[in-house]
């Protein structure tokens, strides 16, 4: 472990110096150890494309920082039986070349190139932002998320459960996220709509995910106060399978199941009926699939 001072600054009228101290692990272990200790006086850093920009704008920063990009593995991705298991630092950059759809198409908008390089998965569901487009991703194919303590273990919670509220998550502040785990085999599809090609945060995102039993999940970012899953518009595939009267019955309840509001980069009107187009677009793409299911059995 390294711990050095870690000078930070903020704009104000005045620069104010913000001395804190900075821990470096480089094995999960030890990563842990301090964060069990320290709880909410460390705030755990990633790529820091969240957390500087952040700091860029408030008063203060943080109390002391854990860095977690030296830690051993930390970035490692690899498959593990039928899934993919992520490391809380595979980069978008990596998740890019990944062959799930939409996890790589979502990771291949985040930003540009260097803040693909530097954001972490980890990062995305630590900030938790409903607009964060890995986390969209991975709500729409049941993936899992591993959270570490020195002492208790892991744990293991469907994405399903680890959003709480407005950017508030299952994250306790004396954990880690240690991994994410998504299945292999499963089909995806995914869409953005933004206000630019590139460097674009959402206005709407969502996912499409099938499993190879017939799980169907829908879902959208910027929507909600969390990213979400539109579940009686699953069910209604689900049930009905992908024939065009059940996919517009099923756009048709994702628009009422999402509660967008009015915010800067668009009205809650336009959020809600974009919720309808992409649902009807990417479960249209879907039926199309060779092997697409025709319904659960
Ligand atoms: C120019 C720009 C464009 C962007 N575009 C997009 C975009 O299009 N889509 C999008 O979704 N995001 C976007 N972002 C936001 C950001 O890049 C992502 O949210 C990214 O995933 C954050 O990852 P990070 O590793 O940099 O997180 P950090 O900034 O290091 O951390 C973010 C939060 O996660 C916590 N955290 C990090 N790692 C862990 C861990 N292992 N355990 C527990 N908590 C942890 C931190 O304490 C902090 O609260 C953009 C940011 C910038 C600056």
């Amino acid at each position: 472990m390294v711990v050095s001072p870690a000078v930070g600054y903020h704009r104000k009228d005045v620069c104010l110096r913000i001395l804190s101290l900075f821990y470096q692990p480089q094995n999960i272990e030890e990563a842990l150890r301090i964060r069990g200790e320290m709880g909410v006086d460390v705030t755990p850093l990633g790529g820091g494309t969240d957390i500087i920009v952040a700091l860029n704008r408030s008063a203060a920063g943080a109390k002391h920082y854990l860095d977690l990009t030296h830690v051993e593995g930390y970035s490692d991705v690899r498959r593990d039986n039928g899934d993919w298991r992520l490391s809380a630092g595979a980069s978008f950059s990596q998740l890019g070349r990944l062959p799930v759809r939409a996890l790589a198409e979502a990771s291949m908008t985040v930003g540009g190139p260097a803040i693909r390089n530097r954001g972490t998965i980890a990062g995305n569901l630590g900030t938790a932002s409903p607009a964060g487009d890995g986390c969209v991703a991975l709500m729409a194919i049941d993936a899992t998320v591993e959270l570490g303590h020195a002492s208790r273990g892991k744990r293991v919670i469907p994405i399903d459960e680890y959003f709480t509220g407005f950017r508030q998550t299952a994250l306790l502040e004396d954990e880690l996220i240690t991994s994410v785990s998504i299945p292999a085999d499963w089909q995806t599809t995914w869409y953005k709509i933004g206000k630019r090609g590139s460097i674009n945060i959402s206005l709407v995102c969502c996912a499409v995910g099938l499993s190879p039993k017939g799980d169907v999940r829908i879902a959208f970012g910027c929507v909600a106060p969390t990213v979400i899953r539109a579940k009686s518009a699953e069910a209604i595939i689900e049930k009905g399978g992908f024939s065009e009267e059940a996919v517009e019955a099923a756009a048709q309840a994702a628009m009422k199941e999402v509660a967008p509001i009015d915010d800067h980069r668009a009205s809650a009107a336009y959020k809600q009926a974009m919720c309808g187009v992409l649902a009807r677009r990417l479960l249209g793409e879907m039926s199309k699939s060779q092997n697409v299911k025709t319904s659960k059995e």
